[in-house]
């Protein structure tokens, strides 16, 4: 289906050309858009929704949005839309898919008819995986992305047609979002009319449990902390995280200085049953995670940079965005090159800016770069993809299945963004004598005025450019070198020049512990080369690896170590006993219905990525992580 998007946007150009923009200069003019979205059914998974378009006779084309903002791919919910009727003049009028197009509906708008009435309804999922297009609600909350639940007119930017949208949630329900609302309380509320784009750049959180923190009291522009759960105690935030929130937002004003947006609302949902991930926008984030995220320490710093990822895109990503990402509508084709930029930068201020807000120690931050990197480091797929082909192939690799991820490569830009910027910053401030950082170019690309949301496209030139008057040096050639050509070897350059190195030792560290933990697997990558799930199927072994020459595979099943039945300790002890012998470790493993054994022979005890400081150089990893303002008071 997706091989065929160059298709796709041939016949896009045709259909605009044939019936959309004749009428594009008029819908700017129009009245808007009425929408109306009854979520009352939302625990039974259907949302439903009514539309009215102001219309004029003759032949239309109505959208549902593809290209899903933030998510880089052609990823729009299609196949669940649903009951789709549309009428004028109270007669049914007919439609009819595009033959190429699965997301175009042609209709034919009867004389005399100045409203086309569309009702369709929308089949939430119930499997968490995906994004936004995954489970989106449970038995007490819903999270509501308007993309899926409307249709819009061919040829007009999202930025012209207005949407007058109207919101039924469940009673007893309450809600969030950064939209601002126009009449009416919960169980139903007018929203502001609106432009398409803000409309869809807006999702609401609603739900029977449902916390609002004001993280900045009293300060223009507001933000505020929305929590939505699917329990009472899941919102019992601690006091010291309720600050390290607060802190964060000053400290994304230190780094930028400047706020582009009116408000800005973290809307944070926390169910074992929704999809987990976390989606940009430009006054809010949707920011999913399990339900005792905010409860369970361990749960939280695995990934206690999701917040702070989401907010920096509110300026990389939103605000300054890569010119193939600015697209005027959801159809056509987004093109990902510039993620190393959009994603990888915003990656390494997102875990930056989790240190200095508290939400991490510099150890956390420590031992999360030696994960990310070690695992750049054994993944052969660099030798024969460069970094750059894993964003332009972005909206392939967010969809790639997790076995062989090491010879394909995955969605690298991000982890090896923070290796790429890590040394960007200490190198700006090598070549400055420490005057000058990232943090300068930061505040000098994405800062500028404060003010109410707008769009200010980026090319590589502009941030060449940029970097350039921060701290001048061959910019270009750096990415090239690190972006745009196969490397064998992860760029460990950030890493030694902040003043630390990538070492392996017998221990696990407490992150990969926890990962281990949370997410049930074993990591033993560096030793014998393998992965593998709590129930021993293995997930990846790294081509020349000691595993991968003993004939072990991935999708294989481990189920014996040295002829006992393995479990994690027994495997772990089993490499440890080895580095002192000659045998090899003999691992049975079955391949679908047949069964065989690998010797291993792997001698050099078990290793796991630590980062160690070099005392030959100074310690700039530490000086980036210094928050730049104090932990505000919120009393
Ligand atoms: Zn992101």
């Amino acid at each position: 289906m997706k091989r065929k998007i160059v298709i796709e946007f041939m016949r896009r150009g045709f259909i605009a050309a044939a019936c959309g923009l004749a009428a594009a200069a008029a819908w700017g003019q129009q009245p808007p858009v009425k929408l109306d979205v009854d979520a009352t059914d939302a625990t039974r998974k259907i949302l439903r929704a009514n539309l009215e378009f102001p219309v004029h006779p003759g032949p239309l084309t109505l959208l549902y949005p593809k290209w899903i903002p933030g998510e880089h791919a052609p990823d729009g919910p299609i196949t669940d839309l649903s009951g789709l009727k549309m009428s004028a003049l109270d007669k049914p009028v007919a439609w009819r898919r595009d033959d190429a197009d699965m997301f175009a509906f042609h209709v034919q708008v009867p004389a005399g008819a100045d409203r086309l009435e569309v009702a369709l309804d929308f089949l939430l999922p119930p499997s968490a995986g995906g994004f936004s297009s995954g489970a989106s609600a449970t038995a007490q909350l819903l999270d509501l992305s308007w993309n899926q639940v409307l249709l819009y007119p061919a040829g007009v930017k999202a930025s012209d047609v207005k949407y007058s949208a109207v919101l039924r949630m469940p009673a007893g329900w309450k809600f969030a979002t950064a939209l601002p609302v126009a009449g009416g309380s919960a169980p139903a509320v007018s929203f502001a009319t609106v432009s398409l784009e803000t409309l869809v750049d807006s999702p609401v959180i609603m739900g029977t449990w449902l916390r609002a923190i004001d993280l900045t009291p009293g300060a223009h522009p507001g933000h505020t902390l929305n929590i939505v759960a699917d329990s009472a105690a899941a919102l019992a935030i601690k006091p010291e995280d309720t600050r390290h929130f607060a802190h964060l937002v000053a400290e994304t004003g230190a780094l930028f200085g400047a706020r582009h947006y009116g408000g800005y609302h973290f809307l944070l949902t926390l169910s074992d049953h929704v999809a987990h991930f976390g989606l940009e926008h430009h006054e809010s984030s949707d920011d999913r995670q399990g339900e005792r995220y905010l409860t369970d320490e361990d749960l939280r710093n695995i990934e206690a940079y999701l917040l702070c990822h989401e907010m920096v895109h509110s300026w990389n990503g939103k605000y300054r965005r890569p010119d193939g990402l600015a697209t005027p509508d959801f159809q056509q084709p987004m093109k990902d090159e510039l993620l190393w930029v959009y994603e990888g930068l915003t990656d390494y201020l997102g875990i930056v800016l989790t240190a200095r807000s508290g939400l991490w120690t510099d150890g956390n931050f420590q031992d999360y770069l030696a994960l990310e990197a070690a695992r750049l480091d054994h993944t052969p797929g660099r030798a024969w993809r460069p970094l750059a082909d894993t964003a332009i192939a972005a909206q392939l690799l967010y969809e790639a299945r997790d076995e062989q991820a090491s010879s394909r490569r995955g969605v690298d830009f991000y982890d090896e963004g923070d290796l790429i910027w890590l040394e960007a910053d200490a190198l700006i401030r090598q070549k400055t004598g420490g005057a000058k950082s990232l943090d300068d170019f930061c505040r000098k690309f994405f800062g500028g005025e404060s003010g109410p949301p707008k769009v200010v496209p980026y090319t590589e030139d502009d941030v060449v450019a940029a970097l350039n008057t921060t701290a001048p040096n061959d910019w270009r050639g750096f990415f090239r070198a690190r972006i745009y050509e196969p490397a064998p070897r992860a760029p460990l350059g950030g890493i030694e020049g902040s003043g630390w190195r990538l070492i392996y030792t017998n221990t696990v560290s407490p992150m990969l512990k926890l990962r281990e933990s949370q997410r049930k697997y074993t990591d033993m990558s560096y030793s014998l080369g393998l992965t593998l799930k709590e129930d021993g199927y293995i997930t990846d072994v790294i081509p020349g690896s000691p595993a991968d020459q003993a004939g072990v595979g991935a999708a294989m099943k481990l189920l014996a170590v040295n002829g006992r039945h393995w479990t994690p300790e027994i495997l772990r002890t089993a490499v440890k006993e080895a580095g002192t012998n000659a045998a090899p470790v003999e691992l049975l493993v079955e391949n679908e219905e047949f069964f065989k054994t690998c010797p291993v022979n792997y001698h050099e005890g078990e290793k796991y990525p630590l980062l160690e400081r070099d005392s030959a150089k100074p310690d700039l990893l530490s000086q980036i992580l210094k928050p730049l303002t104090a932990e505000p008071d919120l009393k």
